[in-house]
């Protein structure tokens, strides 16, 4: 079976080499072309024989997604409609901030987790990722940016990371391996509508990075409402897996939350939330929901968003009211659907 070097660990990749006989310090050239010349044509790697160019083909190959469109926002957010082998489509949104560069990328084709906000949940859950079609958006981005440094990558696009637990992982490792992308573990986030299981599980892997949590009300009932997750993983049980992967992990917790006119910024609210992160050490990053066809919320004026952002500053954790980017490409939070424009939850100023 051919494999994706971008599916493979260099450990991976050196087994691939000796089981057709060549030597481990091959396996170091090919990752030198890819993840330090960004080659992806074997024909290209001019430091290998044109007779192991041919046998490498038989058994690997690099292949990436191919861009639909680009549409960049007035503010120099850009997002990525991409095409799969398979003939799907996922986004991925590269966010500039300074000398920050995020990239927002997609672990699912769809999402089964039906958040009522959410453009992706109208899509349904396609399919899961396979680890290269993850760790290729990243490569595909750093292709883009050319010269620019790409900072930062968010696990925000289309999908629940946390629902391809396995392809996640993968990826994540090869995102942080030195010789492959060699990313900080502060600078990868893995977003969750909060799977609670699996937040155990991500845990347990002892793999280092940031987790943010989609939260959006801390009162259960109208959690309930916002994301159907709450009835099978309830908002005392979320927080109790929390503080447990807090315990295992150098980064705050970071809780996301989208202000909707009318639902989640009322006194009430800002009772629950206080209460529900009061004893949590944790960051709380808001954002203004940005009005998607068809779904029934309004986006909060102005007066509301600081009336809301001043009553919850009593809090110990670092509130970040953070600016919707790319809204008008159809890119910003809440908003991607993959349809030759669109998904999902947070594309703020990173
Ligand atoms: S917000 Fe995230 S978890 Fe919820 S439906 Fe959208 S993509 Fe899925």
């Amino acid at each position: 079976m051919i494999k994706n070097v971008l599916d493979l660990l260099p450990e991976e990749l050196i087994q691939q080499l000796l089981d057709i006989g060549e030597k481990e310090y091959r396996a170091k050239q090919i990752l030198n072309w890819v993840y330090n010349k960004y080659t992806i044509d074997f024909n290209e790697m001019t430091s290998l024989s044109e007779a192991l160019r041919t046998k490498l083909q038989s058994i690997l190959d690099i292949t990436i997604p191919t861009i639909i469109t680009k549409s960049n926002s007035t503010d120099g957010t850009t997002k990525y409609l991409l095409s799969l082998q398979d003939g799907s489509n996922i986004e991925m949104v590269i966010i500039p901030n300074g000398k920050k560069n995020t990239l927002c990328i997609s672990s699912q084709v769809g999402c089964a987790r039906k958040c009522e906000f959410c453009a992706t949940a109208k899509l349904g859950l396609k399919r899961n990722l396979e680890t290269h079609e993850i760790t290729s958006q990243v490569f595909l981005a750093i292709k883009e940016l050319g010269g620019k440094k790409l900072t930062n990558v968010v696990f925000m696009g289309m999908g629940e990371p946390l629902d391809n637990f396995e392809n996640v992982v993968k990826a994540i490792r090869i995102l942080q391996n030195d010789i492959c992308f060699n990313f900080s573990p502060r600078r990868i986030t893995v977003s969750t509508s909060g799977v609670i299981p699996q937040i155990t599980k991500l845990a347990e892997t002892g793999l280092k990075l940031k987790l943010a949590v989609s939260l959006n009300s801390a009162i259960q009932s109208k959690r309930e409402i916002l994301m159907p997750i709450s009835k099978i993983f309830p908002l005392p049980e979320l927080k109790k897996a929390l503080i447990d992967f807090r315990k295992k992990t150098p980064y705050r917790i970071t809780f996301e939350y989208v202000m909707i006119k009318d639902f989640n910024l009322g006194k009430e609210d800002v009772k629950a939330l206080l209460k529900y992160l009061g004893d949590i050490s944790c960051k709380l990053n808001v954002i203004k929901w940005n009005k998607v066809d068809d779904l029934p919320y309004e986006t909060p004026t102005t007066g509301e968003i600081d009336r809301f952002i001043s009553a919850i500053s009593v809090l110990s954790s670092a509130v970040t009211y953070r600016r919707s980017r790319g809204a008008d490409i159809d890119a910003a939070c809440g908003q991607l659907a993959a349809r030759n424009t669109q998904r999902r939850s947070d594309h703020e100023e990173f």
